[in-house]
């Protein structure tokens, strides 16, 4: 079992969210689009590249384009499903939910901070400089311990 994969019922939630959603907003809803959101929802936790998240879909379905999949990347990032942020110029694809990403330099593995406080104090503080917060990351050498911080 792949380290961060999301638990059934959490993925069914969010299917059955993003169903009501392309509906509300007038996209269609096609077996397609929801095998690709299947697919990404499994693994967002993993905070994949775009290749990772090309390579997990083309296992299923082998002759989906990646301009396809890059569509509804796109699209389920709009809707506010998941986001994006660069890592060493690559795009990883994470969580919605407010949280803060540890980025370990030694392991280059990212950690999420479900730390409500932290994040609820830097987002408030940036906000009163005016400055309005998209994605919390933090590089830092986290050791070559397994289970990392928290
Ligand atoms: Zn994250």
């Amino acid at each position: 079992m792949q380290r961060g994969v999301a638990v059934d019922g959490e993925v069914e939630e969010k299917l059955a969210r993003l169903v009501a959603e392309l509906k509300r907003r007038g996209y269609r809803v096609t077996a397609q689009r929801l095998a690709i959101a299947r697919i990404v929802f499994e693994n967002i936790k993993s905070h994949p590249s775009f290749m990772e998240i090309l390579q997990a879909v083309r296992s299923r379905m082998p002759s989906i384009s990646p301009s396809t999949i890059y569509n509804n990347l796109q699209l389920l990032e709009q809707l506010g499903f998941i986001k994006s942020f660069d890592v060493a110029g690559e795009t990883r694809y994470d969580e919605a939910k407010p949280h803060l990403n540890l980025v370990c330099l030694d392991q280059g593995r990212i950690i999420d901070i479900d730390d409500g406080d932290l994040v609820e104090e830097i987002t408030r503080r940036m906000e009163e400089r005016g400055a309005r917060v998209r994605e919390l990351v933090v590089y830092a050498y986290c050791g070559d311990g397994g289970s990392g911080p928290g």
